[in-house]
Parts: structure tokens; sequence; C-alpha cells
């Protein structure tokens, strides 16, 4: 490469900025993304140090002109150059100001003041202070008993805590620090969010399934083979165990580990599994913690005190500098795909860190995503298949109930006749019983009760959605039509918007089965602090007979209680109005299955759905991922969506519907006359939710298999959009292959 984009100070406003020098000979082979260098600025001769962000062939200004690169400012790439690289490629890859994508990648550090903690910690061994607790006991020393009691049930106690809680007094703490039981640490407040209990002595020994993939991962690094693995494993077929072995053994090597889960909330029992095996170098970072909090254990990570991050997707960006291993669990889930600029994919951003620092990637779930799998079929990952239960616990059976025939024999209930019977039965058991509404998107789909036809975009081959109105409007295409007041397909009355709730359910529930005790879990009810957790604790201690819930019930918690899961409607997720549909509902179908039966009985998972035919919720119902990944593949590959294509989106937003009107005319004009003919226009329409927090918004979708014709158009645009009086009028986010409906 010739030229190098350089940013010079990452501290001004106006991150945005790179400037660009000429790559001297004796840099040639040495420069990488990320590395430190000094340069002349400006005419004043002034030198200053920069971070590489990019290297080009492509000279953007006059070449004579260009100023060449003085020299490294230091050997190799540090840790904080690694994390600005990885900004520039989701700047360039995803489209967003450098600014955004530099405070997205490095800590906010927070001016908060430095708070002094300190801690008391037993200084010997357990048996010993047991010992000299005895002794003090017939001496009456209390105060010293009391402490080293509390000691004894915990690994440290805060200083100011045990001052105010168990009466701590300087002369105690100075006498028992003088004899050598406790130490008093003192340092700045960066403490783990978890107190981890006992850590486990012996881990497992893995299974040979488990452990072929251990093997195969080492001998691959080894040979210096860095793709990223794949596990495809049922729930319950060991996955996470066989990433605790992985991080164990980089761990062994002095390096460190990123975990990423969907959301801590909903996976809490995981979490602990990894504390109880590693102990105090395990940390969480979640969406609740405070920006200081989240600051603080950034910190920790740089300063050495935390060897294994779990957290959502922004833990990628823990501050590790010999980072040997990150895994994603549940990589299919829709949340590891930012709503925010850069809308990056946690991800596409993990294998691009790895890929700079030499780590490796382990991605696990039990319905991969299609993109992943994909990838793993094109040997772009290294698949490793964990088709059966550990011990051969069963799977759960599941049964399709087609509720056009409900309907047909006149029940008009939530509950089809076979559901509810089924519900009685364990009812009358003491078994416990999950009822789920796969509810996702927004706008209702409409659809035929009597024989199940749902009405559909003729260009996209996605559901349309209600409006007001009586309005159905395809919300990538815009293809908009009246709703029918007879169903096309067979001529009932019975059609119309599909909607439901999970108040309805509960409601449902409790008239169908009084005395039951019944709990509900959605957005309203776990609104507060806590509230989850609060929820799923109940129903764990079996405080309730039935949970009733949405695809938050679905995820993570184990409740061996449970013999018995409904669906309620898959044909909920299943119209959603996106390309993704098809595939979030199988996933969904087949967490919800995974939920009955995790304890010694087998547990059934009653689907009840208006579309028993549909490819989505019948390999679901067979568990068959293979099947499934078939069937999608083949739609995606005829309509060309990922990931037989690149889909870019771009949403226009502005508070004035006027101006977002003609803006999104011009944009379309425009974007005619500058768009390769590789590249397929969509729009601009109505998405989902057209105006939002006052905020209107519209689409525009750009089709291509080669993504580098869409980065260029983005660059294109980019490079447009300050030019264009009409454009300015309106804020514009893209979105490169989006997984979750605007
Ligand atoms: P997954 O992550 O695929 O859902 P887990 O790793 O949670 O699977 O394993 C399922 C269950 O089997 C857990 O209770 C786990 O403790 C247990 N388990 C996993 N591997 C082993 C092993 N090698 N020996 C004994 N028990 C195991
Ligand atoms: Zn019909
Ligand atoms: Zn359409």
């Amino acid at each position: 490469m010739k030229f190098a984009n350089i940013i010079v100070d990452i501290s001004l406003e106006k991150l945005d900025r790179t400037f660009q020098y000429r790559i001297p000979e004796e840099l040639q082979d040495i420069l990488k993304e990320g590395m430190q260098v000094r340069v002349p600025f400006g005419n004043g001769g002034r030198i200053l140090t920069g971070y590489v962000l990019e290297l080009t062939d492509n000279c953007e200004w006059d070449e004579g002109k260009l100023k060449p690169i003085l020299g490294l400012a230091e050997k190799g790439i540090r840790l904080e150059g690694q994390l600005i690289a990885l900004a520039a490629w989701m700047r360039r890859t995803y489209g967003s100001t450098m600014n955004q994508a530099l405070k997205t990648v490095l800590p906010v550090k927070k001016s908060v003041q430095e708070k002094i903690s300190r801690e008391v910690r037993l200084a010997v061994p357990r048996e010993e202070a047991e010992a000299v607790l005895a002794e003090m006991e017939r001496k009456h020393q209390t105060a010293r008993v009391r402490i080293l009691k509390a000691l004894l049930e915990q690994a440290s106690l805060d200083y100011a805590e045990a001052q105010k809680a168990l009466g701590l007094t300087a002369a105690t703490a100075r006498k028992l620090t003088e004899l050598g039981l406790i130490r008093i640490e003192s340092d700045t407040i960066f403490r783990n969010p978890i107190r981890p209990s006992e850590v486990q002595a012996h881990p497992f020994a893995l299974y040979p399934a488990q452990q072929a993939i251990v093997d195969d991962v080492a001998a691959r690094a080894a040979a210096g083979d860095l793709r990223p693995s794949l596990i495809h494993g049922v729930t319950g077929s060991g996955k996470t165990e066989v990433y605790m072995e992985l991080i164990a053994s980089v761990l062994e090597q002095g390096k460190e580990a990123i975990v990423l889960i969907p959301e801590i909330a909903l996976t809490f029992q995981t979490v602990l599994r990894f504390y109880r095996r590693f102990g105090d170098q395990v940390s969480i970072i979640h969406s609740k913690l405070s920006a200081g909090e989240r600051y603080d254990q950034f910190e920790r990570a740089r300063r050495g005190g935390v060897k294994v991050m779990i957290g959502p997707r922004s833990a990628l960006f823990t501050p590790f500098s010999h980072l040997g291993v990150i895994v994603i669990d549940e990589e299919h889930e829709g949340s590891y795909k930012s709503e925010n600029a850069p809308r990056y994919h946690a991800r596409e951003a993990a294998v691009e860190r790895a890929r700079m620092c030499g780590a490796f990637v382990v991605l696990g779930s039990a319905t991969p995503s299609v993109d992943s799998y994909e990838r793993a079929r094109e040997g772009v990952y290294q698949l490793y298949e964990l088709p059966l239960r550990i011990e051969n616990r069963a799977m759960p059976e599941t049964e399709v109930v087609d509720l056009r025939e409900e309907l047909r024999m006149g029940n008009r209930s939530v509950f089809s006749a076979r559901l509810k019977e089924l519900m009685e039965e364990r009812l009358r058991k003491g078994g416990q019983i999950m009822l789920f509404l796969n509810r996702r998107g927004y706008a209702g789909f409409v659809s035929c009760r009597a024989c199940g036809h749902v009405i559909k975009c003729p260009h996209c081959d996605v559901s349309l959605s209600l409006h007001h109105g009586g309005r159905m409007v395809c919300h990538y295409c815009g293809y908009q039509t009246q709703a029918p007041k007879k169903c096309p397909s067979c001529g009932s009355v019975y059609i119309g918007a599909f909607r439901a709730g999970t108040q309805q359910v509960a409601e449902a529930a409790a008239k169908a089965f009084p005395g039951a005790r019944i709990l509900r879990m959605d957005f309203d009810t776990t609104r507060q602090k806590g509230g989850h957790e609060r929820i799923l604790e109940a129903f764990s201690r079996k405080q309730a007979d039935i949970l009733v819930g949405t695809q938050m019930i679905v995820k993570g918690h184990d409740f061996p209680g449970v013999t018995l899961v409904g669906v309620l409607a898959a044909d909920l997720s299943l119209y959603a109005g996106d390309y993704r549909a098809a595939e979030r509902t199988f996933q969904l179908l087949v967490q919800a299955a995974g939920r009955a039966g995790r304890g010694d009985t087998p547990g059934v998972a009653v689907i009840q759905t208006y579309s028993p035919d549909h490819y989505s919720i019948e390999t679901a119902a067979a568990q068959d991922y293979q099947a499934f990944f078939e069937k999608e593949m083949a739609f995606r590959r005829m309509m060309n969506y990922p990931p037989a294509a690149h889909l870019m989106a771009l949403y226009l937003m502005s508070e004035d519907e006027e101006a977002l009107n003609r803006g999104a005319e011009r944009l379309k004009v425009l974007a005619a006359a500058h768009t390769r003919k590789e590249i397929v226009l969509i729009g601009p329409s109505d998405p989902g939710l057209s105006k939002l927090k006052d905020i209107y918004r519209k689409v525009l979708y750009l089709k291509c298999t080669e993504i580098a014709y869409l980065t260029e158009w983005k660059e294109w645009l980019e490079a447009e959009l300050p030019k264009e009086k009409l454009l300015s009028t309106f804020n514009i986010q893209f979105d490169m292959d989006p997984v979750n409906p605007f």
C-alpha cells in the first residue's frame, strides 16, 4: 500500500477528519492499521503523533503534495491503536461518523471522582483463622471474633461497610493486622459487580464429543488456522462447558477472554457458572451499569484485574491487551446487532477484532443464524456439531395444532382443545406451564382465520402490515393496498388483523383455569429494575403454575418443573413483515420447545398456528435445523436477501414530515442517477413504525451481491450530503444487513 489515512488527535471534537500521508519505503512492510506514527502537520513544522486508520492505494489528494510519515512513534500496536483501527473498520463497514465509531469502541472516560475503598481480607488460611477464632472466643475478644467470622463467610469485607455493620474500629483493625490475621487492601474502587461464592474445585471431565472440539480448535490454532468456530449444539449438549475449557487454556497462556451473551438478566445462571469456574478473574458488564461503573470494569480489565469479561455486545470492546478468545453464545440473537450508529454486528466486529490481535472466535447456538451457518458451509467458519444432549437426556416432544381446524370446530378461545386438555392434566399433577406469545414487530398482519391465508407483498414476499384506515403496506417497497373484506383465497369473512397480547392470554388462562396461579412477564411487568429476576425467581420457586410471556421467557433460564410449553400463535413472528421472520420464528419455536422438560420428566411443546404447513413451523416441530436451513437459504437466494446478497438500509428520520418526504424524493432521484446497475434500489417507503417519538421515518433499501459496491455507494452519499440542501433536512443512518425490523 502506498498511502495511509491517519487520525492525528482523538481528543478533538472533529474526529471525522483523517489526513493522508505517503508511506515511505522503509515502512512499507511494517506499517499496520492501528500503529502510532509521527507525522508533520500543517506548515509550521509541527510534528504530531497519530494513529493509522487505513492503508490504501487510493490517493485522495495531489500525490506530489502528500507528505511522508516520519516514523513509528512506537513499535507494535498498542491496545488503543487496535481499538481505533476497529472503530475505523466499523465506520467503513456500517456507516457512521468516526466520532460515533470511536465513542462506541473506546470507553468514555468519566470524570467521576475515583473513590478509594478499602477491603479487608483474611491473611491466613481458613483453618488457621478458625483455630485462632476459638482462642479469641474463650478470651471474649468479641470485636475480633465478629470480624473473623464475617471473613470466614465472605472472601472480603468492604472496610466502610464493616465499620457500619460490624462495628469495626481502627484499633481492632490494627490489632488484627499486627497479628497477621487480616490484610487491608486499599485500591481505587473497581469493584466486581458480583462477589463469587465458592469456586468449583474440579471442572467436569469433558465427554469425547466435547473434547474433540477443544482439541481441534487447539490443533487448528497451532497450525495458524484462526478461522472462527461455530458450534451447533442443541440446548443442553454441553456447549458452555466447551467454552469454559477453551477459556481455561487461553488463561493458562496468560491471555484474556471475552464472552458475549445476549442479556445478563436472562442468562444469569450461565454467568454464575463462569464465576464458579474462574472465580474472581471474571467480571461482567451489563446494560444496567452506569457509565461510570462500566468504565470501572473496563479499567479493571486494562489493569489486569479481570481476565474473563462477560457481557452484552459492548463487552466486545473490553480493553484487554492479550486477548486470546472471544466466545459468542446464542450467536443468532438479534441483540448482537447495535441499534445505534454505527449499527455494527458484534459477531462480525468480533471476527475483525480477533483478526487484528490473533485471537480466535467461538460462536455457539442451538439454532445458528442462517448467516453463520452459510459461512460455515462455505468454509469461512469451522463447523462443529453437538447433536445430542448430555447423558442423552430426552428432547421435548412437539405437537402442532392447526388453529383453522379449531375455528371450524367452533373454538374461538386462545387455547386449542389439545392445549387445554394438556394444561388441565399438568395442573392436576402440579406441573408448571409456560405460555408463550412470540410477538414481534409492530403492526399486525392480515390473515384469514378460516384458511390461514396471509396477505403478502407481490414484490417482496413478506407479509403486508395493517396501518390506519385499513391500508396494508409493504415495509420494504412501499406497495399498498386496501385490506379485503373477504379472504381472497377461500372467501371467508374471518379475515383481519392478527393481534394478541400477553394480558389477554393471562386473563383467558385465569378464566379457563380458576385457581391456577398465573404470572405474566412482558415489557409492562419488567420495566422496573430487577423485574425480570423477580418474576423468573418466583416461577422457579414454584410460586406460580403458569408463566405467560413474550420471547423473554424462552431464553436462558432452566425451569426443571416445566413440562408443558404452549406457543399460542406461531404466526405472530412468522409474519412480522421482514426477511428474517421465518428464521426468527424457527429459532423462537425451537427455544420455546427446549424449555419443556429440562428436568427428568420429558416435556411437551404445543405449537398453535394457522400455518402448520409453513416450513419454519414444520422444521421447528421436527427440530430439524438442517431442513430449515436448506429451505430458508433457498428463499434468501431466490429473493437475494442476506446472506445470499447484501441488503443495506438507509433510515431517514426527521421531525418535519414535509421535509422528509421532499428529501426522500430528492434522494430517490439522485440515487437513480448514481447507482450502478448491479445495485437494486427499493423505496423509499414507510417502515413498520412510520413515526416514533414524533420523528417521521422512511427507509430506502439497496440490494447487491457485492458489499464493496454498497460501501462505495455509502461513501458517495456521505460525500454528497453536505452539498445537497434537501438531504440535510433529515438524519440518515445506515444499516448493513439489518437484523431487527426498523
Ligand atoms: P449448553 O451450553 O449446550 O446448553 P451445558 O454446557 O449447559 O450445555 O450442559 C448441559 C448440562 O450438562 C449442564 O448442566 C452441564 O453442567 C452438564 N454438563 C456439560 N458437560 C458435562 C460433562 N462433561 N460432564 C458432566 N456434566 C456436564
Ligand atoms: Zn381464507
Ligand atoms: Zn414489497
